[in-house]
């Protein structure tokens, strides 16, 4: 018997290096996992450099290794996938950014870079896209509001091309910087005029808007410009259910995971409470996940707050919330006809508080996988286990195999 659908559980940065905190245990070998361990068990483990060795991966060029799209040839910036994430539908060779609204000071300067951590920008965002025109570069754009003082911006026009600096100092107290083009291309050159552009219409705007001014009038700082940055060109992304013949949803609180699943086509799902965090709503994002598996073939989850205390060197709160994913995925196991495939995006080691290219484990378990010695979900122990040590690329065809979706090469 074979499973024909695949949950995808990527558990974003869970991997680690000994922590001194956990008397030099990782964070997943330190955390207390039965379920996570049942699963190892049940199936076949293994240990995955989601790039290639000693690549330290992003979680984008990750996600779209995993996924079988490799990043080195479909990889073009982080921007177009925050914008795709974000709400705006990226056709190939668009131009795409991340934005921050932000505050500047009547001496020009940057006072706060995210502009009071502003809630809502959707009243502003609809006054720019009303208000600023670049039709005189021959561009259009479209400006979506993101959350908190997020947002994306996406050009489209002839002749735009992608190399192009941030308006953004990185710091506050300086001046905002021109936008300016990375290379002696005409293309960039003509990116950075409408950039510029853009910024100059937008504050003008912003500096008077009536929302600007209440949040003066009590003490807030005002949303008066948007720093753009991450600039990059929309590339062209065969569809997944064309690529594997699968139909799929993407479930995930970050817009940069959502926009990549929502990229190759899969169905964005928003779930309510979900955050990104360790705060987030686990047991909606596992029922969510059930539901779409009732009437598509293949989900894409991904669960971030170990991540985020990885980066803040937070080994003990790393390990503990690694106890609450595991008591929340139970439910995952109960999926009928599914194949479960776990695995980390990166290793972000507390120790250096970034992501590290250290490999991740994985386990693949269902009906007609193997079953290897394996008894727990780990670093170390999956080292050990029957898929010996794999490529991120690898593990689509692999998933393919073990659903019957694959052909036979040769006779
Ligand atoms: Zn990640
Ligand atoms: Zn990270």
């Amino acid at each position: 018997m074979t499973a024909h659908k695949v949950l995808f559980l990527v558990l974003d940065g869970i991997s680690d290096r000994p922590c001194a905190e956990l008397g030099g245990l990782t964070p997943l070998q330190a955390a207390r996992t039965p379920v996570l361990d049942r699963f190892a068990a049940e199936g076949i483990c293994g240990i995955m450099d989601t790039i290639a060795p000693g690549i330290r991966p992003g979680s984008d060029t990750a996600h779209l290794s995993l996924l079988g799209y490799p990043p080195e040839q479909y990889y073009t910036g982080r921007g177009p996938l925050e914008a795709e994430g974000t709400g705006i539908h990226m056709e190939s060779g668009m131009i795409g950014f991340r934005c921050n609204f932000a505050t500047v000071g009547p001496d020009g300067r940057i006072i706060d870079r995210r502009a009071g951590r502003i809630h809502t920008t959707a009243p502003l965002v609809e006054a720019v896209a009303k208000g600023v025109d670049l039709s005189r570069h021959g561009v259009s754009f479209r400006l979506e509001p993101g959350a908190g003082h997020r947002a994306a911006l996406a050009l489209s026009g002839e002749g735009l091309g992608a190399c192009v600096s941030s308006n953004d100092p990185k710091t506050e107290g300086a001046e905002p910087l021109p936008v300016r083009p990375l290379t002696d291309d005409e293309a960039d050159a003509r990116t950075a005029e409408v950039c510029n552009d853009f910024i100059r219409q937008s504050s003008r705007l912003l500096f008077d808007h009536p929302l600007n001014r209440e949040r003066i009038s009590q003490g807030l700082p005002p949303a008066n410009i948007i720093l753009i940055r991450g600039a990059g060109r929309m590339g062209r992304l065969e569809p997944f259910s064309e690529r594997y013949g699968l139909s799929g949803s993407v479930i995930s609180a970050a817009t940069l995971i959502t926009g990549i699943g929502m990229a190759v086509g899969l169905q964005h799902v928003p779930v309510e409470g979900a955050t990104g965090s360790a705060d987030t709503n686990l047991a909606a994002k596992v029922e969510a996940a059930t539901h779409e598996l009732a009437r598509r073939e293949f989900v894409l989850m991904n669960i971030k707050g170990a991540d985020e205390a990885g980066h803040d060197g937070r080994a003990e709160d790393k390990r503990d919330f690694i106890e609450v994913i595991d008591a929340a995925i139970e439910p995952l196991g109960e999926i009928e006809d599914c194949l479960l495939v776990i695995c980390a995006d990166h290793t972000t080691p507390c120790s250096i508080r970034d992501h590290s290219a250290d490999p991740v484990p994985v386990v693949i378990r269902g009906d007609g996988v193997r079953v290897d010695r394996i008894r727990q979900f780990d670093e170390i122990a999956c080292a050990e286990g029957g898929l010996c040590r794999i490529r991120g690329v690898d593990l689509m065809p692999i998933i393919l195999d073990l659903i019957n979706k694959t052909h036979k090469y040769g006779a």
